[in-house]
């Protein structure tokens, strides 16, 4: 197995883990509900998308008991 031939020093390894830090989301507001949405997928709280319903409400869809 290869084995690091020199200690990486601390200065050194934060160095190179400078570049790792996450960036955060970047939300939109939804052009139907106003609630915020990732950018460029249907929004998860009314299944919009570019003005059209894509995915039903929650609410909307009837669930029947018996059909399961
Ligand atoms: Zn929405």
């Amino acid at each position: 197995m290869a084995v690091p031939q020199n200690k990486v020093s601390k200065a050194r390894r934060n160095w190179r883990r400078s570049h790792h830090a996450l960036s955060g989301a970047n939300p939109n507001e939804c052009d139907n509900c106003g609630e915020l949405k990732r950018p460029h997928h249907v929004c998860p709280s009314c299944g919009h998308y570019n003005d059209r319903e894509i995915v039903a409400a929650a609410d909307e869809v009837e669930l029947d008991d018996d059909a399961a």
